[in-house]
């Protein structure tokens, strides 16, 4: 199963940290923070995002521009816990739907089948739709591990 369905990311390669918690900033392309944002879309310029999930700060751009949580149409699942947090934004499977099907199944290769089912069909949107603007699969694959380990399977 391929890791990525999307184009690559046209995301400049340079890299800068967190204003706000320093952490390392991931490259995220322009219409990704355009499309997830609730106010006015941005001024182009590069953005990165930030994954620490106690930072308030999810987008940072290099003209200074900060998008808060607050500032989103949605939450980003790496920025809270518990099972309601979304792994895949294109079809809505939340951690709780993983944890299940692993729970039942002891694996959670349905949700995964029908995710690639998806992605190969063209359907997926993760640009627009995933806040880090790439395709969920790696999230979801790391999700797995971890409920794996935390029901002891
Ligand atoms: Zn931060």
């Amino acid at each position: 199963m391929s890791e990525s369905c999307c184009q690559p990311s046209k995301a400049p390669r340079i890299s800068s940290n967190c204003p706000l918690s320093g952490h390392w900033g991931q490259a995220v392309d322009w219409l990704t923070v355009a499309a997830l944002t609730s106010g006015p879309v941005p001024p182009r310029q590069n953005f990165w995002l930030c994954r620490d999930s106690d930072c308030d700060v999810v987008y940072f751009g290099e003209e200074g521009y900060l998008l808060r949580i607050a500032d989103l149409r949605m939450v980003p699942g790496f920025k809270h816990g518990g099972g309601e947090r979304l792994i895949c934004y294109c079809f809505n499977y939340r951690r709780r739907d993983i944890e299940a099907e692993i729970r039942t199944k002891g694996h959670a290769s349905n949700i995964v089948r029908r995710i690639t089912g998806e992605v190969q069909a063209g359907n997926c949107a993760c640009q627009v739709r995933n806040p880090s603007g790439r395709c969920c699969l790696g999230e979801f694959k790391k999700a797995e591990a971890e409920i794996r380990r935390e029901v002891q399977l």
